[in-house]
């Protein structure tokens, strides 16, 4: 239901549970977040209910650089922490979290995943664990095989975050009839579903279109169409305050 990331930040899980709890309002039955802790070790928390249940369940020493989160209404899968957002692929490399639906998550799993063991019931399980198994299987970059899967969604719904532990400071996203801005800042960037999430960070947004993916990192906002042509588009001052 809601998304927000940041890269190039040293408070990474505040501002992350800043933004969900701006997001609140919309809805949700489970929320989580992943960040990146510069140690080797994964930092993934989930949790049914409200985000103070989320809160009380994070380390307070854990800050991070880079992190993803999510708000769910369930679409697939029951609401519970298991099927809680970020999901991850099976060796542990990506994380990814999703707002939308994956209409075709059943043919894409029978066809590639039949190895796979998923730990979820979500259609979004599928999308993290494709990107894995065509890293793997065809040798391909983190961008090559969001890409890849991208191509393989036709028809979804999808705001898409994802993030490779091994480009630990790079935001991967893509966006198609689901919300998701990119905000600007200086030394960091943000993505968030909504404007209002991010207006602690910054005032200043890149709208998305529908088809189109981006690699975000702490000082730079490369934005692609379906056909792989870079697009560039000005940012738009939001007025309204935090
Ligand atoms: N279809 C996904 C799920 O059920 C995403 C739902 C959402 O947009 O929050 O987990």
């Amino acid at each position: 239901c809601g998304i927000v990331g940041v890269t190039g930040k040293k408070n990474t899980v505040e501002i992350l549970i800043n933004g969900l709890e701006k997001l609140e309002y919309r809805g949700y039955d489970s929320a989580g977040i992943f960040v990146d802790n510069q140690t080797g070790e994964d930092y993934l928390v989930k949790e049914a209910g409200r985000i103070s249940n989320l809160k009380s369940a994070i380390d307070d020493n854990i800050h991070g650089t880079a992190g993803i989160g999510h708000t769910r209404w369930a679409t697939h899968g029951v609401p519970s922490k298991f099927n809680a957002h970020p999901h991850v692929s099976e060796d542990g490399r990506f994380y990814l979290v999703h707002n939308g639906v994956i209409t075709n998550f059943s043919e894409l799993k029978a066809q590639y995943l039949k190895d796979v063991n998923f730990v979820s019931e979500t259609d979004t399980e599928v999308v993290v664990q494709l990107i894995g198994y065509f890293a793997n299987e065809e040798n391909l970059t983190a961008k090559q095989a969001f890409k890849k899967v991208l191509s393989l969604l036709e028809g979804s719904s999808y705001a898409f975050l994802m993030m490779d532990r091994e480009e630990p400071e790079t935001l991967f996203v893509a966006k198609n009839k689901s919300p998701l801005l990119i905000g600007v800042g200086d030394g960091f960037n943000v993505v968030c579903s909504d404007a209002m999430a991010m207006l602690k960070e910054t005032h200043d947004f890149i709208e998305l279109m529908d088809g189109e993916m981006v690699v975000v990192k702490p000082g730079s906002i490369e934005i692609e169409n379906k056909n792989g042509e870079a697009v560039s588009r000005d940012s738009y001052h939001v007025e309204m305050d935090d």
